[in-house]
Order: C-alpha cells, then structure tokens, then sequence
C-alpha cells in the first residue's frame, strides 16, 4: 500500500540505475593545448571544473563518467600533468604512456590548426606499440574551411582524421560514434572474467606504503602466473595469485612492480594509476604506512575506492615498526581521519615479517559478500517500517516528511532508493544508512541511498 501514488515507471526507472559493472576506459592524450580538457568537458557533457583548474595543481579526479547512444564508459582525462620539469616532449609521451596502458581504447588529439608537430609524432609511436585502438581528433575546426587542414593529418597514418570543434560541439558526435566502434563492451582485463572468474583486488596506496612489498610476500618466488589474456604487449597487467585456497586477479600490478623515478607529475601519475587499479577491480586494498601519520593522501586514495564504489579493506602496514606511543597514536588517528569507513575490514600486516598476511583473504571475502548483499525488499520494508516508527524524521515548516517505501535497486555496491513524501535531511539519510549497516551488515562496502520525493 506504501507504493501507492508512485508510477509503476518510476520504480522501475530507480532499479534501471543497477548494474554497476566495471566500464570501458577512453583516454584523451594530446600535446597541452590542443583542446583535450575541452574535449573531455564536451564528452562527459557537464561542467566538471576540468578546464578550471588551475596549471600545476595536481588533481585527484581523473577519470570521469560519460554516456553515448545508450552506452557508459569512463574518460581519462591528461590535462592535469605538470610539463616544466621534464620538457614537454618527455612529458607528453610519458603520460601519454601511461594513460594508453590504463585505457581500452585512445583519443588521440591534434590541433589541425598547427598540424602535426615532432610532438604528436613521438606519441603516434606510442600508440602503434600498444596496439590499442585509437580514434583521431582533429581538433579546432570551428567551420567548413578548417575541413582541409584536418584532411592533412590523414599522414599520420592513424586512419581517418574526425574534424571536430571541441569548444563548439562541431563534429563530436560523430567522433563519439567512432570512439564506441572503438570500445569494447567491457574493460579488456575483465573478459572470460564475468562468470566465475578469479575476484579482482586492486592493491593501492600511496608510495612507498609497501604495496611492491606486500605482492611480492602474497605472490611468493613462484606462485606469480603470468595472465596471458590480459598482458599487453609489453607489461604483464594483472597478475594471478593463489592465497588462502583460491585464485585472485590482482589487477593492474605492473604499475606497481615498475618503479616511477619521474619528479614532475609522479603524483599524477600516481592517481591515474590507482584510479585505473580501481576501475578494474571488485575490491580494493588499501595500504596505510602506521610508521607515518595518516595523510590527505590516504584518505583521498580510500576516497578514490568509495566513489568508484568498490568493496574495502584496509591494511594497516609496517606494523612490526609500532611502539607503544606511536601505536596509541595510531589508534586515535584512525578513529579521527579514518571514522567514516569504520565498516571497512581492517587488518593489521606487516609485508616485511608477513605478520598476519592470512588475514588479508578473509577480510577480502567478507567485504566482497557485503558488496553482494541484497536485501528482499519485504523485509527492508518492514525494517523501514519500524525505522520510521520509531524515529520519525524532524517536522520542518510545519511538515513531517515520511520515508514510505523502499527498494535495494542493485548490489555491487549495495544501491538503495528510498521514496518519500517530502525532503529527507542529510543527517536523517545519514542515520538510515547507519541503522541499514546495524542491521544488514554490509561489511566493507559503500552504500548508496538515493530518494525520490513524491510531488
Ligand atoms: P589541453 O591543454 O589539451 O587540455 O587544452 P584545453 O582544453 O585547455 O584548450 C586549450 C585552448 O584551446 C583553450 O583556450 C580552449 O578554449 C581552446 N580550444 C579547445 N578546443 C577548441 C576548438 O575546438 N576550437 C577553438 N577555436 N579553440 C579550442
Ligand atoms: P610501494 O611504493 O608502496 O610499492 O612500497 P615498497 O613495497 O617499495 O616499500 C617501501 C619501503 O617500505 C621499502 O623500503 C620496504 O622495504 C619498506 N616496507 C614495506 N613493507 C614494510 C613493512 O611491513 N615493515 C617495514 N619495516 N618496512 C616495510
């Protein structure tokens, strides 16, 4: 009776917002300037302060979700490197480099008001050795005359150059069309992963946490396997490894075996990487060095996994360098940085004695489970039911917004959409998703709660 008043369409429209796998990844490289974070506004189709950001800021946020004729993939987007340190060649191809190895597919920019530099030259190497499929943009025909000029960049020797005007939309539909005959349906390193497949982790941290130190302690001397389908045809991606019985993928380890001696744009890189780590997993493993404070850092990389929607475990590393006091201190950091995700299984490691290392896999499998939950929407009802009961939300201007029914739209991670009969406070939604953990468990995963206000 709760449902009455609501389309039968609009309920249906919540449970169309399931289905989170993960996406195929298109990377927009380019020398600076030629039009690549206009481009990525363009295709992503909102504002995100992408060209706003200042030069030499480093950002977090590189890898954006976008939707073409139906269909979802993520952009990563290059703007944000810093260029002065190692001259603009190096720097271009370097990051050109690493983005191409954490995408499915590239769009590859050119100013065809400038033509073809030695620059764009040294990246067009890049992308023949990788192999990736690359769409080109030939960008900056604003109208009919600059046709020509993108003609010319048919020397490349990249197939058909696609004028378009990333500042003024000219052309981009098209160029997406191409982009999704480009893109395969799913990220490369997930195919004849879907069914069954080992689970993905995704070991991440900032550097020098111990990441290298703690693969190379689960892999062991001879337990690496060398995953044939995902390797590019350089690097070995991901990396098979058996732990605790079973076979897990830990994705995206040659970032993490490859050491990066780059000063300008090492932190960028490091997001991007990790970013991509994330994309391309289930659950992430998230390092924390106890022989330091926990910084911003550690907590915009944990950001990172919850956003993205990934299960969560974290490892406290380097426990065999704690004392007494810094163990103490350690403690009431934790709870003051690290309170919001107090439901991520947490295990205290050490890579370098393997102090608990058996503790990883369980703590791994009881986030994935609570990533999975689902809850039959009977019983989230009757638990809503008592919720609301027991604890109506605050009367505002008079009002009383009730919470009237709910339903779980989707699980990995756990989506919920709550319909209500005014507008439900930040802080009551807070409580909600707190009583649902008490009562669910949800261990290590995000959940996401959204609310439809009837009219
Ligand atoms: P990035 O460094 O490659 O990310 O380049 P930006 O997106 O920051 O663009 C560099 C400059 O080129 C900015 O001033 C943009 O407004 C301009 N620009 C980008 N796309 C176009 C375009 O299609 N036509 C014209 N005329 N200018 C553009
Ligand atoms: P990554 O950059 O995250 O891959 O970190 P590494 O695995 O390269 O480790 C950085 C440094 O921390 C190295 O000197 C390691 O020997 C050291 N290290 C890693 N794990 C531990 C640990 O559990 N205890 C101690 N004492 N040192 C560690």
């Amino acid at each position: 009776a709760a449902q009455e008043g609501f389309e039968a369409e609009e309920v249906e429209g919540a449970i169309g917002e399931a289905g989170h796998g993960p996406l195929p990844v298109l990377a927009v490289v380019g020398r600076p300037n030629v039009g690549k974070s206009t481009l990525v506004n363009r295709i992503i189709g909102r504002r995100e302060a992408v060209v706003e950001d200042k030069p030499g800021v480093t950002r977090d946020r590189v890898t954006y979700e976008a939707e073409w004729a139906g269909r979802r993939f993520k952009v990563v987007d290059t703007g944000g490197w810093e260029q002065d340190v190692l001259g603009i060649d190096a720097s271009v191809a370097a990051q050109a480099e690493y983005a191409i190895e954490a995408a499915d597919a590239v769009v590859f920019v050119v100013d065809a008001t400038v033509g073809a530099t030695d620059t764009d030259e040294a990246v067009v190497k890049l992308l023949r050795r990788a192999g990736k499929p690359v769409v080109l943009c030939a960008n900056k025909v604003d109208g009919q005359s600059g046709e020509a000029d993108a003609a010319m960049l048919w020397s490349l020797g990249l197939g058909e150059p696609h004028p378009v005007s990333a500042l003024h939309g000219r052309g981009t539909g098209d160029m997406l069309d191409a982009v999704l005959e480009a893109l395969p349906d799913a990220p490369a390193q997930t195919f004849g992963n879907t069914v069954g497949g080992p689970r993905r982790v995704a070991l991440i941290g900032r550097p020098n946490v111990g990441k290298s130190s703690l693969l190379n302690k689960v892999a062991g001397e001879d337990r690496v396997v060398v995953d044939a389908l995902a390797g590019t045809t350089r690097d070995p991606v991901d990396e098979l490894i058996e732990l605790g019985g079973k076979v897990w993928k830990f994705v995206d380890t040659a970032g993490i075996r490859r050491r990066v001696h780059l000063q300008a744009g090492a932190d960028y890189y490091a997001s991007l990487r990790t970013a991509a780590a994330v994309e391309k997993a289930e659950v992430a493993v998230v390092l924390i060095d106890t022989s330091e404070s926990i910084s911003v850092q550690d907590q915009r990389i944990i950001t990172m996994a919850v956003e993205a929607g990934r299960a969560l475990v974290i490892a406290y590393n380097k426990w065999d360098t704690l004392d007494e006091e810094r163990r103490y201190y350690l403690e009431r950091e934790i709870e003051t940085e690290l309170g919001q995700i107090a439901w991520a299984p947490r295990v205290n490691v050490s890579a370098r004695t393997g102090r608990h290392m058996e503790k990883l896999v369980p703590a791994i499998e009881t986030a994935l489970a609570g990533w999975e939950t689902r809850v039959p929407t009977g019983r989230l009802n009757a638990f809503l039911g008592e919720l609301v009961a027991a604890h109506p939300h605050p009367i505002r201007g008079g009002k009383q917004p009730r919470i009237l029914f709910g339903t779980q739209a989707g699980t990995k991670p756990p989506r919920f959409v709550l319909f209500a009969s005014g507008f439900i406070e930040h802080g009551y939604r807070r409580f909600v998703e707190r009583r649902l953990r008490e009562e669910f468990g949800f261990e290590g995963t995000p959940i996401h709660i959204s609310v439809r206000v009837r009219e």
